[in-house]
């Protein structure tokens, strides 16, 4: 077994975008920046969105951090968006999910202009994706195809099984599997919460990506003999043995699945890693139109 590491594979990705903003500022270019909205204070949005704005210093981008008190109404939120989208400082923006209930989602991500949506949520590009044609692919799929391709995992022909169905990772997941790419190329089987037989399904997998918000969902009897294992899960649980009072579990039974499979990315450390890199690449492309 060989780990997939996206800690690593991510700082090498960095390092790469770090050098490109180093040519861009040597050619009198303006740094690459992206803006964040963060609406009230959730501790894993926060936590995702800190680490975020450290990446771009990382790399050598300007960030701009934008917080809005969680009864903000759409209109106000909409209103923020709209601006960023005016400013020719700016190069991309996401707006951090969940947002709270009062707000729809897909109203903020359609106003977001596509050549900003560096998150690659717009149905615009999401449309771009699946005709393969050139956009922002979602940032957690691209950070997966990133990492197979850099451990250079064989996908065609192989038989790959996503388990969850979200717009922002297993739908668009399925998609770039089965696409008439390099990474890709996959006879792609995309199962949710309706599917029956996940078992066995999970078991023919020779590629499978486990999205579904479940820790340790996925068992060693679920695993083929060989597989490779892409774990994007990451639920906060409780423990008394870390200072902060909660550690972060994956949704496959790493110590009893490890064994069994050819590859594995580990949690944390493996997707999430992997998909700020994919949001900083995004960004740089749109610096670099
Ligand atoms: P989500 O929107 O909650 O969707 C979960 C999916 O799992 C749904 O399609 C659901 O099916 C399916 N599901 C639920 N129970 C199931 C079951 N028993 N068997 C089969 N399928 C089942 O989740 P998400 O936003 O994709 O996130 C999934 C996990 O990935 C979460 O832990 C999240 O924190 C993590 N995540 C990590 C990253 C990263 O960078 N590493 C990025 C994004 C998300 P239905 O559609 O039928 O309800």
């Amino acid at each position: 077994m060989q780990l997939l590491d996206g800690k690593l594979t991510s700082e090498t990705l960095k390092d790469e975008i770090a050098v490109e903003v180093q040519k861009i500022i040597a050619n009198g270019g303006k740094k690459p920046h992206l803006a964040a909205i963060l609406v009230g204070n959730d501790g894993a949005s926060e936590t995702y969105v800190n680490a975020k704005v450290k990446a771009c210093k990382k790399v050598g981008f300007d960030s701009t951090l934008v917080r809005l008190d969680a009864d903000v109404s759409e209109e106000e939120l909409l209103n923020e968006v709209r601006k960023i989208n005016e400013d020719p400082e700016i190069d991309g923006l996401i707006v951090q999910l969940p947002l709270p209930k009062h707000i729809s989602e897909i109203k903020v991500t359609e106003t977001i202009v596509p050549e900003k949506d560096v998150d690659g949520f717009h149905p615009v590009n999401l449309g771009r994706m699946t005709l393969n044609l050139p956009t922002f692919l979602p940032a957690t799929p691209a950070g997966i195809l990133e990492l197979l391709d850099r451990y250079d995992i064989e996908t065609s022909g192989k038989h790959c099984v996503v388990i969850g169905r979200s717009h922002i990772v297993g739908s668009p997941m399925s998609i770039l599997m089965a696409r008439n790419t390099k990474v890709g190329n996959c006879t792609v089987t995309l199962t949710h919460s309706r599917t029956t037989n996940l078992e066995e399904i999970s078991r023919s997998a020779d590629i499978l990506i486990v999205a579904l918000g479940k820790p340790e969902f996925v068992t060693a009897d679920m695993v083929k003999e060989g597989a490779v294992i892409v774990d994007v899960g990451i639920t906060r649980v409780k423990s008394d043995k870390t200072k902060s009072g909660w550690k972060l579990k994956g949704d496959v039974a790493f110590d009893e699945v490890a064994p069994k499979c050819s590859f594995i990315t580990p949690v944390p450390g493996g997707v999430g890693p992997m998909t700020i890199a994919s949001l900083l690449k995004n960004t740089l492309i749109s610096a670099q139109k």
